[in-house]
């Protein structure tokens, strides 16, 4: 057997991330070095602007680095054109942002085809229901998506996430807006996907029982990741 660490699925090696206005500069990631095996389950913290969904954004391929690298599979996803880009987005890697779109003229059901159809893959309409219900929307099924309120938008998301079936997920405060035994539902849905099909999840939480459940915290502070390595167990 290869006792050999897996080759990690990300890659990222001093990571800057600037945006410039027309007169001001902000500086998001400061040099933010990361690598993810695959499989694992990373929960980012830090405080509100200290660069959390600007990471994601990199590592979903949605965004493109001000200087660094950020290897996906052995490939620099800042070098690859949109087009590029977007082949990898979706298919690969799905990402669940705080504002969500959906398509608002399409029931959940349809859009929850649609989301699978997009990644290659097709499922059955039963499929895509029994996906609703397992993020407790069975009964929204048929309802047009702009007809939701904001935690049910965030869950239907996260139900075209799964039926894409990306090998990562990445998700930003997903859990943010749920009630506590939603918000618990939701996690187990993604800690079972995850079991089932080894895809690797990244959640940018303010959760402390998403960060309780993840392999490993990294916490970042002003565009800084300040504990690369503190293991779940240290923090229960
Ligand atoms: P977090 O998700 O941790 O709250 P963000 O990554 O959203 O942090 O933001 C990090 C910093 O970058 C903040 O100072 C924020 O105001 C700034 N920022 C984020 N997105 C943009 C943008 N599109 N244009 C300009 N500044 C931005
Ligand atoms: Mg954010």
């Amino acid at each position: 057997m290869d006792m050999t660490a897996p080759s990690p699925v990300f890659e990222l090696t001093d990571v800057i991330r600037v945006y410039r206005e027309t007169e001001v500069e902000t500086i998001a990631l400061r040099g933010v070095s990361l690598d993810v095996v695959p499989g694992e389950f990373i929960a980012v913290t830090g405080r509100s602007g200290s660069g959390k969904s600007t990471l994601l954004g990199l590592m979903a391929a949605a965004d493109r680095p001000t200087a660094g690298r950020i290897g996906f599979r052995g490939v620099d996803l800042g070098r690859l054109d949109e087009p590029a880009r977007g082949r990898i987005r979706g298919r690969q890697i799905g990402i669940v942002f705080q504002a969500q779109n959906l398509f608002s003229i399409l029931s959940l059901v349809e859009n929850v085809e649609l989301a699978a159809r997009l990644a290659g893959r097709s499922i059955s309409r039963d499929d895509a229901l029994d996906i609703l219900a397992s993020v407790g929307l069975a009964l929204r099924a048929d309802h047009r998506s702009d007809a939701l309120s904001g935690g049910e938008q965030q869950r239907a998301a996260l139900a075209c996430i799964l039926a894409a079936r990306p090998d990562v997920l990445l998700g930003d405060e997903i859990t943010g807006e749920l009630d506590s035994h939603t918000a618990d539902e939701v996690l187990g849905v993604v800690t079972k996907m995850r079991s089932e099909t080894g895809m690797t999840v990244i959640l940018v939480t303010h959760d402390a029982d998403v960060a309780r459940r993840a392999d490993r915290v990294v916490r970042l502070d002003d565009g800084r990741v300040v504990s690369p390595r503190l293991a779940a167990s240290a923090l229960a």
